[in-house]
C-alpha cells in the first residue's frame, strides 16, 4: 500500500476529511488511500490558483519556460517510478507506462519553448491616425478534468499549454488513477514551480468538483477529456457563466484499407493502435473496413499480431462487461471470433486481444465505443460508398486510411469528417500537432500552437494618435 495520497493546494499537501481507495485492476487489491476533497477544498484550490495568477502571468516568458523545462526534466527523471505507479493503478504494461511519462515530459518541453513565441499581431489601422494590435493574454484560472486511460499524458497535455500561456491550473484527475497524478504534482513541486500555479484536487465525487469550478467566475476555462455524456453535461453547465470550454470526448475510429494498400503493413499498424492500452483509447480503431481482395492477408496478419500482443487488464469489471456485451452481440448476429472472444476469467479484469470477422455496420460494436481490445473487421467491395459508411457515426475524432493512390488519398482525406486523419500510419499525438475532434468528439485542440491558443484571448487594442 502506498502512503496516503494528498491533494496539492497552493504550497500545501493537504489531507481531506475522508479518503478513497485506489485499486489495482490486475489483482483487485487496494493500492492506497487518497484525499477525498469536497467542495470546500476545491474552492481553496481555486483561491490558490487565482492568487498565483497575476505573478505567473507577469513572469517573463523565458523564466516561465525555465520552470516548465525543469518540471519536464523532473518528470523524465522519474519516468520509471511514475510508470510503475501507473502500471499498478491503471494496468497498462510497464513499457507503455514509462513511455507515456516520457512523452508527457516531451509535451511539457515543447510547450515551454512555445512560451517564447506567444506573438501578437499588428493589424492595419482604420485611418492614418489609428493603430491596431492584437495582444495575446492568458484566459485566467483553468480547471482541468482528466480521464484514467492515459493518467499522465492527459494531464501534461493540459498543463503544458495552459502554463505556457500564463494560466494557472486546478486539476482533477480521474478517481481511478489519482496516484499517477500525485506523482506528476510532486515532480512540479520538486522543479520549483511557484505555489498555486498547479493545484491538484483528488476526489471520488467528480460532479461536486465540476459544480464548484463551473460556478466560480474566477475559473475562466474548463478543459475536459472524457466521455461524451459528461462532456455534454459540462457544456450545459458552462452556459451559466459563459465559460470557455475545450472538450475531448469519445471516438469511433474507422480504418479504410483500399485495394492498392499493403495489407500486411496495414494490419501491423492497426494492431498497434488497436491493442495499445488494451484498446482503451479514444483513438483506437473501432471499425476496420478492408477491401475484400485483401481481407484474407490482412486478417491473417492481424490475428498473428493479436496473438502476440502484450495486454494489461482492463480498468474495471464494468469495462469487461461492456466488451463482453459488444462481442456477444456481434457473435449472435453472425460475426466470427478468429482469436479471443471471451473474457479470460480468473483474477483481475483481463480480456484477450480479439479479432472478429464478418462484422456488419448494424452491430453494437460498430455503433458504440468498445474501449477494449477487440478488432472488428468489415469487408467492402465498393470503394465509392465506404467513406459514407465511415462517416456514419456521431463521432469524429480519428480516421485511418491505407492506400498508395495519391488521388484517392487527397479525395478521401477531404471527405472524411474527422479531426484527425492518418494515411499509411504515423503518430497521432506528437506535441507539435493539434489533437482533437469534430462532431460529438468535441471541440478544442491539444498540441501545437493551436493548443496554446486555446488558453489565450487575443485582446484587440485600438489606439488613436490624435494630437
Ligand atoms: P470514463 O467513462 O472514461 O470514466 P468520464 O467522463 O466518466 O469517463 O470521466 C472522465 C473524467 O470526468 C474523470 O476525471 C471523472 O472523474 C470526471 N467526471 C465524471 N463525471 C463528472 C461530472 N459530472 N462533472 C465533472 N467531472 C466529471
Amino acid at each position: 500500500m502506498a502512503d496516503t495520497g494528498r491533494a496539492l493546494i497552493g504550497a500545501e499537501w493537504r489531507e481531506a476529511d475522508g479518503t478513497f481507495t485506489v485499486y489495482a485492476p490486475a489483482t483487485g487489491q487496494p493500492l492506497g488511500e487518497v484525499a477525498d476533497c469536497g467542495p470546500e477544498l476545491t474552492a481553496r484550490a481555486v483561491d490558490a490558483a487565482a492568487e498565483a495568477f497575476p505573478a505567473w502571468r507577469a513572469m517573463p516568458a523565458h523564466e516561465r519556460a525555465d520552470l516548465m523545462r525543469a518540471a519536464a526534466r523532473e518528470l523524465a527523471a522519474r519516468a520509471e517510478t511514475i510508470g510503475a505507479i501507473m502500471t499498478a493503478e491503471q494496468g497498462k504494461p510497464l513499457a507503455e507506462a514509462t513511455g507515456e511519462v516520457l512523452s508527457g515530459a516531451d509535451h511539457l518541453l515543447w510547450a515551454a519553448e512555445e512560451t517564447r513565441r506567444l506573438y501578437g499581431e499588428t493589424v492595419p489601422g482604420a485611418h492614418a491616425d489609428n493603430r491596431i494590435w492584437l495582444l495575446p493574454e492568458p484566459v485566467g484560472v483553468v480547471a482541468g478534468i482528466t480521464p484514467w486511460n492515459f493518467p499522465v499524458s492527459m494531464i501534461t497535455r493540459k498543463l503544458g499549454p495552459a502554463l505556457a500561456a500564463g494560466c494557472t491550473v486546478v486539476l482533477k484527475p480521474a478517481e481511478l488513477t489519482p496516484l499517477s497524478a500525485i506523482a506528476v504534482a510532486e515532480a512540479f513541486v520538486a522543479a520549483g514551480l511557484p505555489a498555486g500555479v498547479f493545484n491538484l484536487v483528488t476526489t471520488s465525487r467528480p460532479a461536486e468538483f465540476g459544480a464548484v469550478v463551473m460556478a466560480d467566475p474566477r475559473v475562466r476555462k474548463v478543459s475536459f477529456t472524457g466521455s461524451t455524456e459528461v462532456g455534454r453535461e459540462l457544456i450545459r453547465q458552462s452556459a451559466q457563466d459563459v465559460k470557455r470550454l475545450s472538450v475531448e470526448l469519445g471516438g469511433h475510429a474507422p480504418v479504410l484499407v483500399f485495394p492498392d494498400a499493403d495489407p500486411v503493413a496495414a494490419a501491423r499498424a492497426v494492431a498497434r493502435s488497436k491493442f495499445l492500452n488494451a484498446g482503451q483509447a479514444c483513438t483506437a480503431p473501432n471499425r476496420i473496413y478492408v477491401h475484400s481482395s485483401l481481407a484474407a492477408a490482412f486478417t491473417a496478419e492481424l490475428v498473428r499480431r493479436a496473438e502476440a500482443a502484450e495486454l494489461g487488464p482492463l480498468i474495471d469489471e464494468r469495462a469487461v462487461a461492456k466488451v463482453t456485451r459488444h462481442v456477444e452481440d456481434a457473435l449472435a448476429r453472425g460475426a466470427t471470433a478468429l482469436t479471443g472472444g471471451r473474457a479470460s476469467g480468473g483474477r483481475g479484469t483481463s480480456y484477450p486481444a480479439t479479432v472478429l470477422s464478418g462484422v456488419t455496420d448494424d452491430m453494437l460494436i460498430c455503433r458504440e465505443e468498445t474501449f477494449g481490445p477487440v478488432a472488428p473487421v468489415l469487408e467492402f467491395d465498393d470503394c465509392d460508398t465506404v467513406v459514407a459508411r465511415a462517416n456514419a457515426t456521431p463521432y469524429g475524432l480519428t480516421a485511418y486510411v491505407w492506400t498508395n493512390d495519391l488521388n484517392r488519398t487527397i479525395r478521401i482525406a477531404e471527405e472524411l469528417q474527422f479531426g484527425m486523419v492518418t494515411v499509411n500510419g504515423g503518430p497521432l499525438a506528437p506535441p507539435q500537432a493539434p489533437f482533437g475532434g469534430v462532431k460529438s468528439s468535441g471541440y478544442g485542440r491539444e498540441g501545437g500552437h493551436h493548443g496554446v491558443a486555446d488558453y489565450l484571448e487575443y485582446k484587440y487594442l485600438s489606439v488613436g494618435l490624435g494630437r
